[in-house]
This record gives C-alpha cells, structure tokens and sequence, in this order.
C-alpha cells in the first residue's frame, strides 16, 4: 500500500499519463476523466486524495461504498467546519462493481453514476427504486467485447435493444457504455476491446437517439487506461496504480459475497 508520500507522487505522475494520452487521441487533458477507485485504499489514503482536490471516487461493492462514502461526507464535514474557506470541493461516487437487484435501493442515493449496468430486470428495479426516491439515475450499459470471458457484460448486439428500453423510462438517463477488458500483462491485449466497444458508442451517438448527454465512455483501468483513452475512453478508473496493491489477503474481486444473490 502506498505511503502519503507515495500517494502523492503516485497521483501526479498518474494525471500526467492521462493527460498525455488525452493528446495523444487528439484531445484535452480535461476532456479524460479519472475515477480514482478506492477498492485497496485505506480511509487515510481516500481523505488524502480529497485533499489533494480529487473529486471523482469508484467502489465496486455495495458495503464498501457505504462505508467509505460515509468516511469521505466525515472528512469533508470537518474540513468545511473548520476551515470553510480552503475545504476541498464536492465530492462524487461512482458504483461500478457488479450490482444485485436488492442493493439497488441503498446503492441510489450514494452515487452519481452506475457504470455496471447488465440486465433488462436490473433497469426495470432501477427504475421503480429511482420513482420511488424521486430522483434520475444516470446509468451506463457494460458491454462485454466478443473475445472476452468475463462474467458480467451484455453482448454488443444486447446493447441497443436495452438502450432502447432505457430511453422508454423516466427516472434513468443512458449516459454511455463501459466495459472491462480481461486482465493481462500486456496493455496491447485490450486494444481490440476498446475498439469494439468503442465503435458501438460512436455509431449510437450518431444515431442520435439518447441526446448530447450519451456521452460518457468508460474503459481502461490501471494496467491498459492509456490505451482505453487511446480508443476513445473519456472515463478511466483507476485503483492500484494510485494507491497501491490491496494488503496481503484482503478479497477486493467483483465477487458476490451474497448467498442471497438475485440473478
Ligand atoms: C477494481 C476495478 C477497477 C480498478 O482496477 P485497477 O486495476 O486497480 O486499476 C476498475 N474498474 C472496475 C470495475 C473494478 O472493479
């Protein structure tokens, strides 16, 4: 796990690796955005990199997210006590682990944005909970690339049936697609992934049915991002390369941990 020092140099050097990616693709530093994914993160680690003015934190399970929301609210509610001139700014969680239909209701209010969208029954308990809750939920599919084996995903030709449905309901907002390559040493490896998901995004958004706000792409994680954004990502989401592997033993996978699971 990275020391404060560690954390600090990690961070810079890693912004700085996007940013030259975002130009390399013919874009802004601005226009690529991190998810910094706190999975192996300590609490002091999250406080530190809210310090440091990051804004944008992932988690990929449900309790975790619950707890390291509430650390991060603790620490901005003090720092806005005690100094509300130099606190740091607003903070947004991202959810993008695998979600079971009976988190949903306790995983809306937490976040800004669900990446790990994968079935028409999960839409359908998003939509009644977010009624419920009055609110929008801005929602991303995940799409699973043809040579991938990974567990999670819908099918590319799955995905616009199931934006179509999505854009049939009120209280969800498709925002894009996100996927997960499959883990390899070889960032290379990952390349005709995005691609492909890649091109499904540009080809929906010049269909031009899902508005200007279909616009977010996530894919690339620490050991591919600059070849995601090379692709096209404008949402990486990173945990390891800023704060280090997970300690000795500790079970960080998208596993369900739920006996009671519902799908
Ligand atoms: C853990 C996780 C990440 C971050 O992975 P790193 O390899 O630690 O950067 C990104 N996306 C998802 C869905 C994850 O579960």
């Amino acid at each position: 796990m990275a020391s404060r020092s560690e954390l600090a140099e990690n961070y810079r050097h890693v912004m700085e690796r996007v940013a030259a990616a975002a130009r390399r693709s013919g874009r802004h530093a601005d226009d690529v955005m991190t998810v910094a994914v706190t999975k192996t993160a300590s609490p002091d680690q999250i406080r530190q990199l809210i310090e440091l003015g990051h804004q944008d934190f992932g988690e990929n399970r449900v309790q975790q997210l619950e707890q390291r929301t509430a650390v991060a609210e603790e620490f901005l509610a003090r720092r806005r006590m005690l100094a509300p001139e130099g606190a740091p700014s607003e903070i947004r969680w991202h959810m993008i682990g695998h979600l079971q239909r009976n988190k949903v209701k306790s995983v809306i209010p937490l976040v800004k944005l669900i990446h790990s969208v994968d079935s028409l029954r999960l839409i359908e308990e998003i939509q009644t909970q977010a009624a419920k809750l009055g609110r929008k939920v801005d929602l991303l599919l995940q799409v699973k690339a043809a040579s991938d084996p990974t567990k999670f995903g819908l099918a590319v030709p799955a995905v616009p049936h199931l934006a179509e449905q999505i854009d049939t309901m009120l209280h969800l907002r498709l925002r894009g697609l996100m996927t997960i390559a499959p883990y390899d040493d070889d960032p290379e490896v990952s390349r005709p992934i995005f691609e492909q998901v890649a091109e499904l995004f540009t080809d929906m958004r010049k269909e031009g049915r899902y508005g200007e706000t279909f616009n977010i792409l996530s894919m690339g994680m620490s050991g591919d991002f600059e070849v995601a954004i090379e692709c096209g990502a404008n949402v990486v989401r990173l945990g390891r390369c800023l704060f280090g592997e997970a300690p000795e033993g500790e079970d960080v996978d998208d596993e369900d941990d739920d006996p009671a699971d519902d799908d």
